[in-house]
């Protein structure tokens, strides 16, 4: 999430396909987009004050399995339904949760600041890069955000860092990450929820397909990076069945996934109308069924839940994958350095 101190500076519009039929091209001033034309998305700059947030403990609750949350950008044009992120588009002015998808807030200076931010970070802390949106969404082609956080990490060590994706696009900075993979503990994380192309359409509409991502994995292990398939959301009655979830196992173990992590999608609003709608123009009664198991709480009732990640569970010892007891993402192994450096290297 965007730092409290952001300040939205509008940059452009680019016009992507399906959503506003002839609505007028507005071109992005800069290098050509590597967005399909036909669409509108619409662009803002958002000048990143800071880049790291650190992650508290509610009281009462575990502690998450990071230390800090770093995302690149707001907003996420791939587009999934079930998305729990839509929510946070609201602090920036939007009503409408598919704004999410359509208007998209690039953080310059990100860089700069994340260089500042890590005199704040600990020795051994982990960075979870894509805790809200994807960091290698198709913008991250032409902006690279990501491209230049990672190159800062280069000046540091000892410390843990992982990235959640749904993009193959991961794959362009593979050698980069086997670099950082000698200084820090690294892991990428493919969020995939199914192995059906068809209905991974439907959830996640402009997302690469499962096999895509499972390729970018596959690339990334063969240059030594860890690796593995994040199982979320885990959509009850939709691709928890005992054999979906041994397919998508099966492939993540083919592609070198080192371990699994597992979470069953929770609807907070405005998500859930958005997910709701979707779902009954494709799946009438699975959307009869959310809307009831969601009709007092975000979270499913217990009892589905336990039951998807206990396939999951299965299907990993199955497969000899390693999985954390209740499918949270295991959090990452410290690193191996004993020692905390960090160099402010001026070309980073
Ligand atoms: S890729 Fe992640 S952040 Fe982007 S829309 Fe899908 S769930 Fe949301």
């Amino acid at each position: 999430m965007a730092g409290r101190g952001d300040a939205p500076r509008p940059v452009a519009e680019l016009l992507l396909p399906g959503l506003e039929g002839n609505a007028p091209v507005v071109a992005v001033a800069g290098a050509p987009a590597p967005v399909p034309e036909g669409r509108r998305l619409e662009l803002t700059g958002l000048d990143a004050r800071t880049a790291l947030v650190r992650q508290k403990t509610p009281h009462g609750r575990r502690a998450p399995w990071f230390d800090w949350s770093a995302n690149p950008y707001r907003g996420c044009e791939f587009g999934c339904g079930y998305c729990y992120a839509r929510y946070s588009h609201g602090y920036l002015g939007h009503d409408d949760p598919r704004a999410f998808e359509r208007s998209i807030y690039v953080k310059s200076g990100f860089a700069q600041a994340l260089r500042d931010d890590l005199r704040r970070v600990h020795p051994g802390d982990h960075i979870a890069f894509g805790t809200a949106t994807d960091p290698y969404q198709p913008l991250e082609e032409r902006e690279r955000v990501m491209l230049g956080a990672l190159r800062v990490l280069l000046a540091a060590e000892g410390l843990s860092i992982s990235i959640t994706t749904k993009s193959a696009l991961v794959a362009r900075d593979a050698a980069l990450l086997a670099r950082l993979a000698e200084r820090h503990a690294v892991h990428v994380n493919f969020s995939v929820t199914t192995v059906d192309a068809r209905l991974a359409r439907f959830l996640e509409p402009r997302a690469p397909t499962p096999q895509k991502r499972l390729e970018a994995l596959a690339t990334l292990h063969r240059h030594g990076v860890g690796a593995g398939v994040f199982l979320m959301p885990l959509l009850p009655g939709m691709t928890d069945s005992e054999a979906d979830v041994d397919a998508l196992v099966r492939a993540a173990c083919e592609a070198g996934a080192e371990r699994l992590g597992a979470q069953v999608v929770f609807l907070r609003e405005p998500s859930r109308s958005h997910f709701l709608r979707e779902l009954r123009r494709a799946y009438p009664r699975v959307a009869a069924r959310y809307a009831w198991w969601t009709r007092t709480n975000s979270r499913l009732p217990g009892e589905v839940r336990d039951e998807a990640v206990r396939r999951v569970r299965a299907a990993a010892a199955r497969h000899g994958l390693s999985m954390s007891g209740d499918g949270t993402p295991p959090r990452p192994r410290r690193p191996q350095q004993a020692r905390f450096a960090f160099e402010v290297a001026a070309d980073a």
